[in-house]
């Protein structure tokens, strides 16, 4: 049961790196200092450990965590996916106008930052209604996606994954055709050896079936193991014995 919860919290804490990667993550969503340590858990943003201390203080206070020192339960990084400093920012700065104000200018120091925030969470001075933010931010990132493909358009027939598949295989692709009902777990190996064609599927197989013992002494494997049990277990993929 311990092995089991600990498996959930690495799986929680590499999502929560993966969510703490994300560009608009990488910056303090109230002071867009860089680097954040803490988590919102109130509104789900990313923040830094000065403005961590002032979202403490507001009334009503916010909830925050650190991002290294506490654990997360999965229902906290399911809302932090939803969430994010981006979707904070259409819904907490939804009405500022960054044409006319700058944030860097609103927290220039603490006590400007803290006038900030009581602006921002206790006045609700931007705050747009989630709906509404959420569908502004989904036709901004369209607007974005199209502008994207219409610059890489013009690229897309060059990239290499789109060649014929007979053409990746060389010049004997009648050799890819296995015989036997494990067609579909050993259609691996024979793309693998896609880049030297002279090699047939046979040899790719027993080399594949070779390099699976190489692999055994590689990990230190013990010569004494029965090898055919210890090929099932490292080769489970293929299930050759
Ligand atoms: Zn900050």
């Amino acid at each position: 049961m311990a092995s089991r919860r600990r498996a959930a919290e690495d799986k929680n804490t590499k999502l929560l790196r993966e969510l703490a990667a994300l560009p608009a993550n990488k910056q303090c969503f109230d002071c867009l200092q860089r680097g954040p340590t803490y988590i919102n858990v109130t509104i789900g943003s990313f923040v830094c450990t000065t403005c961590s201390g002032i979202l403490r203080g507001l009334t009503p206070p916010h909830r925050v965590k650190s991002i290294s020192m506490t654990t997360f339960t999965p229902e906290e990084i399911e809302y932090l996916k939803s969430r994010g400093n981006e979707y904070c920012k259409y819904v907490w700065l939804g009405t500022f106008d960054t044409s006319t104000n700058s944030i860097e200018s609103e927290v220039s120091d603490d006590q400007r930052k803290r006038d900030f925030m009581v602006q921002k969470y206790e006045k609700k001075r931007w705050y747009v209604d989630p709906d509404i933010a959420v569908k502004k931010m989904q036709s901004d990132k369209q607007r974005q996606g199209v502008a994207q493909s219409q610059s890489f358009g013009t690229r897309s027939n060059s990239v290499i994954e789109t060649q014929p598949l007979s053409r990746l295989l060389g010049k004997s692709p009648t050799a890819l055709i296995v015989q036997n009902n494990q067609a579909a777990e050993t259609w691996p190996h024979p793309v693998s050896s896609a880049s030297a064609p002279s090699i047939s599927t046979k040899t790719a197989a027993q080399n594949h079936g070779s390099r699976s013992i190489d692999l055994l002494s590689e990990f230190g494997g013990d010569a004494s193991t029965p090898s055919t049990q210890a090929s099932a277990h490292f080769c489970s993929f293929c299930k050759i014995n």
